[in-house]
């Protein structure tokens, strides 16, 4: 699916069409790096060690340096030196960092957000919310990201549906026909990223939505590989519900909380099945029955990861400060760059591009097919320092952060992963 909703927005001016120019050479991308306006978003994180390229922001973010001084004052400070009293204050945690969420990042309202459990946990109990709430089918994809295809067909089998797959070209991300055909006669859950975590392909939100509203189905997104790397629009584009992973470009760190997101108009008539005191309208009134909050915080459970969501906290703040569209359209030029470079210097040694060609279709990264994927991509990061990720079967996952690599990082790691392969050949 190509998309209409997440265009830059004309900031595309703010970098060079790569696609476009004449000759790459060191000097070229050292004078885009300096005319780069996001350049100095680099030094706000903490150094990466001596002569390695990270492109694999998609698995685990880039440590933000104000993460650790926001851990640790939260660890000495709140925990070390008021013990208890400090308790209180976080009652509302998950919620005023879902707040800073919608608000920076997801294109949401405060209300609508909290941060809290794990993406598998969050996709459970929103899409338990839609099946308590209507009759049908769930339908899914087969492409999509292990957990929620477990997660989906658990819920189908628990909830007595009809759960069914979408057969979905791994290069190419599910189709609007396909679903079309897949909602036939009713559903009530679709649920689908809207970032491929293979292929990175970009899916269409308001088409999905329009589709599967029509046939009565509410539309689960998994936003793991969208949220921090492109601009998001939930309110303005109607979404209904949305769950997603922080800690890959998000930057929120390991074992950062996920993301949470009900439409407010949804609240009142949602309910989850993971009962607990955070989502009780009385919490500390210590009762015997339970009633579930009015707001967001009926899909909570229990005590929030306190340190998690004070790590994850500055990296939104960092992403907002930088902004979504600017941080898409380098995005854009970044993966632009590499592509290009690729065909010329890899694709002889037998890359692939496995995923959408236009970098307006796809997220913030790029995957590659390689029949020695498996072998090459230790290989890549021990000999070539550059760090990318493997994926089953033959795919090597390319995604370059935008605040911390430099169009001159992108050179380097193409031509260092070219002479790795031409002494591997030789
Ligand atoms: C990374 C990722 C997850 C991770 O789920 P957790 O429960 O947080 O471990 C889920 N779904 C998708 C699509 C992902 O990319």
């Amino acid at each position: 699916m190509t998309t209409t909703q997440q265009g830059t927005h004309g900031y595309e001016d703010l970098y060079p069409d790569v696609r476009r120019a004449s000759t790459i050479d060191p000097g070229t991308v050292r004078q885009w790096d300096a005319a780069d306006p996001l350049a100095a978003f680099r030094s706000r994180f903490a150094p990466a060690p001596e002569g390695l390229v990270f492109l694999n922001g998609a698995s685990l973010g880039r440590l933000p340096a104000a993460t650790a001084d926001a851990t640790d004052a939260l660890v000495r400070g709140e925990w070390g030196d008021r013990l208890a009293e400090a308790r209180t204050q976080w009652l509302d945690l998950p919620q005023r960092v879902g707040d800073e969420l919608a608000v920076t990042v997801l294109g949401a309202r405060p209300g609508e957000v909290v941060a809290s459990d794990c993406t598998s946990v969050n996709l459970y109990k929103l899409g338990a919310a839609a099946l308590r709430d209507r009759p049908g089918a769930v339908v899914l994809d087969d492409d999509n990201f292990p957990t929620d295809q477990y997660v989906l067909t658990g819920l189908a089998e628990e909830y007595g549906r009809e759960a069914r797959l979408v057969r979905t070209d791994p290069d190419r991300g599910p189709q609007p026909e396909q679903l079309r055909l897949a909602v036939e006669g009713g559903a009530a859950l679709v649920s689908l990223s809207l970032v491929s975590h293979r292929s990175g392909a970009l899916a269409d939100m308001r088409a999905v939505q329009e589709i599967a509203h029509a046939a009565g189905a509410l539309v689960l997104w998994d936003l793991s590989h969208a949220v921090g790397a492109l601009p998001l629009h939930l309110t303005a584009l109607g979404a209904d519900l949305a769950v997603g992973s922080t800690y890959k470009h998000l930057c929120g760190g390991p074992g950062a909380p996920a993301l949470l997101y009900v439409r407010e108009e949804l609240h009142s008539r949602l309910t989850q099945p993971v009962r607990g005191w955070y989502g009780h309208r009385d919490q500390l009134a210590m009762r015997h029955d339970f009633h579930p909050d009015p707001s967001i915080r009926r899909f909570l459970t229990g005590s929030p990861p306190v340190l998690s969501l004070a790590a994850l906290r500055p990296a939104a703040r960092l992403l907002g400060e930088a902004g979504l569209e600017r941080i898409r359209a380098k995005s854009t030029a970044l993966t632009g760059l590499f592509q290009r470079l690729a065909a010329e210097l890899l694709s002889p040694y037998g890359f692939r591009l496995a995923g959408p060609s236009d970098p307006a279709a796809r997220g913030g990264h790029l995957t590659y097919a390689h029949d020695r994927a498996r072998a090459l991509v230790p290989l890549i990061a021990e000999r070539a320092g550059v760090l990318v990720d493997y994926g089953v079967p033959d795919r090597i996952r390319v995604s370059p952060a935008p605040l911390s690599t430099r169009f001159e990082d992108v050179y380097e790691a193409a031509h260092r992963i070219h002479r790795v392969l031409e002494e591997e050949s030789a």
